[in-house]
């Protein structure tokens, strides 16, 4: 049951609802909004908004700067942390250049087309992400500080405590907001917290993706506390994934799955799976964008660390989940939550494709752990940003998925973005050398 225009103007109405939010997400996985009172909605849907595209990070330059989004009524939500009264509501929105043709450095744009090319093959992509993030306390300011607000582990049970209540109100808010959350639990790192919503078409999962990430930190706000996806902020603990659990579908079957297979994984699934595993190193500035995405991916933290498979073992770079039937899946365990989800989903399912097509084999799984492991014949995934832009540049499939737009100012700001941190002295060399030599 999709939201149509009549339907969000009847909405608006009946919930009292004031202001729209319009947003969009910037090529590095930004959210951008503005705000508008709903009687400005019929110029809204008839594409006369017009924004200043060069004040987006990678978006247009100064000379041709005007940039028109226009809203998605299917993503109509109130939100529910702002006032009753008078009630905010928001719509995603797509971005057009002023002649109406969609703007290449979209990221949504980017994600329809390769869902369009899956749809041409009769494919579907489901994707069921898992969020991880830590909750810090703020100061009196509402800054965020380095203090983690509890010490628990895995699965813990704490005593009623604003981890807790912050976490149930999450969830509350994101149910008003239509999520059908499947699962929540403290993670294994202090201050740790997971929230796995359900599945739903790549777009759909993209969009709820970016409206969990503003709603856990907009309730985490209320309880004065702050919550990052940062991937690593401690030395020695776990950080924050994002896993991304996916199936492709064909009408309302998963073509994963193949009961005459002993191990019910379709060659369908096979080739995918090759196809993830070729091109991993080329996307991996897409799924683990910054610096410290890299400080997460080291041994012994349940993050992947080598370019493998297997169906148990969380040390490799892909697991298939024990479920069959319907619910059979690849869950790729190295994007973290820093990650612009439409191009990561985008990059994903056409490496995914590329195996199916090329009938690309994966290699043998690994089920043994991979940490403890030395076997050079397994490629390693990228050590740190700069190796993963010079995979991405050998990668074509990953600039053709992305196009020249997006392609290369991503490129440009990850490259700054290197070379910043590498010019950097840190308080690890001053530790280790200042007194040594
Ligand atoms: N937090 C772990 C990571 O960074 C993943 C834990 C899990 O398997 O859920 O990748
Ligand atoms: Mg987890
Ligand atoms: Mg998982």
């Amino acid at each position: 049951i999709s939201t149509s225009k009549d339907d969000v103007y009847k909405l608006v109405k009946e919930n009292g609802i004031e202001f729209i939010r319009l947003q969009f997400t910037d090529i590095f996985g930004i959210i951008k909004s503005t705000s508008i009172m709903v009687d400005e909605l019929d110029k809204a849907f008839a594409g006369e908004l017009f924004f200043d595209g060069s004040s987006i990070d990678g978006f247009a330059r100064i000379e041709e700067s005007d940039q028109v989004i226009v809203p998605d009524p299917s993503t109509f939500k109130i939100m529910p942390w702002r006032p009753k009264e008078e009630g905010v509501a928001r719509m995603i929105c797509d971005v057009y250049a002023p002649d109406g043709k969609p703007f290449e450095g979209c990221p949504r744009y980017i994600l329809k087309k390769a869902v369009r090319e899956a749809e041409e093959m009769s494919y579907k992509l489901n994707i069921g992400p898992e969020g991880e993030f830590f909750l810090f306390y703020t100061d009196e300011k509402g800054y965020p500080t380095f203090d983690i607000h509890d010490n628990a582990g895995y699965f813990d049970l704490a005593p009623v405590d604003m981890g807790e209540d912050a976490r149930r109100n999450i969830i509350l808010t994101l149910k008003k907001m239509g999520f059908k959350i499947e699962a929540s639990h403290h993670e294994v790192a202090p201050g740790q917290h997971e929230i796995d919503f359900k599945y739903d078409e790549a777009l759909a999962t993209a969009d709820n993706w970016m409206t969990f990430r503003d709603v856990v930190k907009n309730v985490a706000k209320q309880f004065n506390l702050y919550a990052t996806f940062m991937p690593k902020p401690f030395t020695g603990k776990n950080g924050n994934a994002m896993h991304c659990n996916q199936s492709l579908f064909s009408g309302d079957t998963d073509v994963f799955y193949d009961s005459d297979k002993a191990d019910g994984l379709s060659d369908i699934a096979l080739n995918y799976i090759g196809g993830l595993l070729k091109h991993a190193r080329g996307m991996a500035p897409i799924t683990n964008p910054i610096v410290n995405s890299y400080k997460r991916l080291k041994p012994g933290y349940e993050a992947p660390i080598h370019i493998a498979w297997s169906t148990s073992n969380r040390s490799t770079l892909i697991r298939i989940p024990a479920a069959r039937g319907n619910s059979t899946r690849v869950e790729l365990r190295n994007p973290d939550p820093t990650a612009n989800p439409y191009l990561v989903f985008a990059v994903m399912l056409r490496a995914g494709l590329d195996g199916i097509k090329n009938e690309i084999s994966p290699p043998a799984p690994q089920n043994g752990n991979m940490y403890t492991m030395h076997n050079e014949e397994i490629p390693l995934f990228p050590r740190d940003l700069q190796e993963a832009i010079v995979e991405m540049k050998k990668d074509p499939l990953i600039r053709e998925t992305l196009g020249d737009h997006i392609y290369e100012r991503y490129l440009d700001v990850k490259q700054k973005e290197w070379n910043e941190y590498a010019e950097t002295v840190h308080n690890w060399e001053i530790n280790r050398y200042l007194r040594k030599f």
